[in-house]
């Protein structure tokens, strides 16, 4: 069953209890400019909260007996409010008491949507957007590249997301994704820093295989006898696998053993620090940062090896065919893709997860045959996108800073392409100088400008100071734009995902 709110306190009631909530707080600040959100009441036992820019500075306002847990100006006496900075210390207090601002794990049987936010900034226009739809938001979906490459900790993420969803409102509940880990280590500390979704990223434990039949062979018979026997009669001899369209040879066998084990191993020890550390956490085996589109065997593979370790996954990202190119539609032949994911699905369905789309944002062409395929049960990832429409704002709003943005990108290119993998070619971008302001915003609706734009983002965030500051001001500035062209952006894809 799908539980979402947008938070309205729209029975009479509750208007009144926030009322008197808020007439209090204009009867203690009488002097202070004032302007109080109503739609973020928050109350439990011996705690009040509301949301309120004080003097034009965002402000958490909170009165009760427990308001002692938090950190602020008092006004009012002692049974007076307490006005305090949204800052690291205060999120951990406010987590700690309004459970609905901290990450939790959402399941296998809701749609999931994940959004990146390299700004911390993102989390209220993403938000207003999927809070309109069945599906529920996973907020701070960083990897550990994209820490590194913004020079922010997880402690920045989930305060940008607790914050977020503090002044949205939104109580539906939503998770925060450690995403693309690859190690026991990384995940550990993501775990204890309140994630509530792993993405275990297998591409290091991905081996190669022989091309040569005979060493590959080889290789398959130095694995321990037992083992062979027992994946033998497992794949080779399984009925039920013709069903699921799944047919494996020796060779195939070999192949996928050789390749996969290992991933398996981690992933089984991945669950066992979850289980040990008594954690509800989302855990996600991703495939596809790979160069082989993952094959229906492969996937079976994985998925069955760890159903027999009782390993309980929330999503697997296979590599479909095609590709999921960063920040650009589709690319290849959709009806290819359909069928592709056709086939995952009817695996992840056996065992009862869902299936993960990586790289998922502007892939306008896919999104109805991932409704359809998923029946709506999807974990869809999307990150650079909401970074690229803070660039469209900045391009609108401020042409200077755009160009030496642009120039910025141009000139650390290829040190961004050590980190992702994508065409872009710059003989196809437009030369600044050939460009007038007013058409600068184009930019962003052209495939090679956009991923230009999209995979340098480090060199602007962390390495040039000044670059990073104006985006910052200018951003600040322009908010509520940039706010509203994120909803819009996010919207057009949840509605051709038939989430709306
Ligand atoms: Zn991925």
């Amino acid at each position: 069953m799908v539980i979402y709110t947008w938070y309205f306190n729209d029975n009479e009631k509750g208007t009144k209890t926030v009322r008197r909530y808020v007439e209090k707080i204009e009867s203690i600040l009488t002097e202070t400019p004032l302007d109080i959100h109503e739609d973020t009441y928050a109350a439990v036992e011996g705690l009040r909260a509301i949301y309120a820019h004080v003097d034009g500075k965002e402000r958490l306002i909170v009165d009760g007996n427990k308001s002692f847990r938090f950190k602020g100006d008092i006004a009012g006496g002692k049974s007076g409010i307490r006005v305090c900075p949204m800052d690291h210390e205060n999120r951990v207090a406010l987590n700690r008491d309004f459970a609905y601002t901290a990450p939790t794990a959402l399941g296998r049987d809701v749609a999931s949507f994940g959004c990146g936010d390299r700004l911390g900034i993102a989390g209220i226009g993403q938000l207003r957007a999927i809070a309109k739809t069945k599906v529920r938001p996973v907020l701070a979906q960083q990897s550990l590249r994209e820490l590194s490459l913004t020079g922010r900790t997880y402690e920045d993420i989930l305060d940008a997301a607790s914050w977020a969803v503090f002044k949205s409102g939104y109580k539906g509940g939503y998770g925060a994704d450690g995403d693309h880990l690859k190690s026991l280590e990384e995940i550990e500390t993501a775990l204890d820093h309140g994630v509530s979704m792993i993405t275990l990223d297998c591409s290091l434990v991905l081996e190669d295989v022989p091309e040569d039949e005979k060493e590959r062979a080889g290789a398959y018979a130095q694995l321990p006898a037992d083992y062979r026997e027992r994946v033998e009669k497992e794949y080779l001899q399984d009925e039920e696998l013709r069903d699921l369209g799944i047919d494996f040879d020796q060779a195939t066998l070999e192949n996928t053993v050789l390749v996969y084990r290992k991933a398996v191993d981690l992933a089984t020890e991945v669950y066992q620090l979850i289980k040990k550390k008594r954690l509800r956490v989302d855990l996600e085996i991703s495939l596809d940062e790979t160069t082989h589109t993952t094959d229906l065997t492969a996937h079976y593979f994985v998925a069955n090896e760890l159903d027999e370790n009782l390993v309980k996954i929330n999503s697997l990202a296979p590599r479909f065919v095609g590709e999921f190119q960063k920040a650009i539609d589709y690319i290849g032949d959709v009806d290819a893709f359909q069928e592709d994911l056709r086939a995952h699905c009817k695996i992840a369905d056996h065992f009862g997860y869902k299936i993960s789309i990586h790289s998922g944002s502007d892939k306008f062409m896919a999104f109805p045959s991932i409704a359809r395929e998923t029946k709506g049960r999807f974990h869809l990832k999307t990150s650079g996108t909401s970074w690229l429409e803070a660039v469209r704002v900045i391009s609108q709003c401020d042409p200077a800073l755009y160009r030496d943005m642009h120039q910025a990108a141009l000139e650390n290119l290829d040190r961004a392409r050590a980190f992702y993998a994508v065409h872009c070619d710059t003989s196809k971008i437009r030369p600044l100088d050939e460009v007038a302001d007013e058409d600068l915003p184009k930019y962003m609706q052209e495939d090679d400008a956009r991923q230009l734009l999209h995979i340098t983002y480090g060199y602007m965030l962390k390495e040039n100071e000044e670059i990073h500051s104006r985006i910052c001001k200018v951003l600040s500035e322009h908010i509520d734009e940039y706010t509203a062209a994120l909803e819009k952006h996010i919207e057009k894809h949840l509605h051709l995902l038939d989430c709306v």
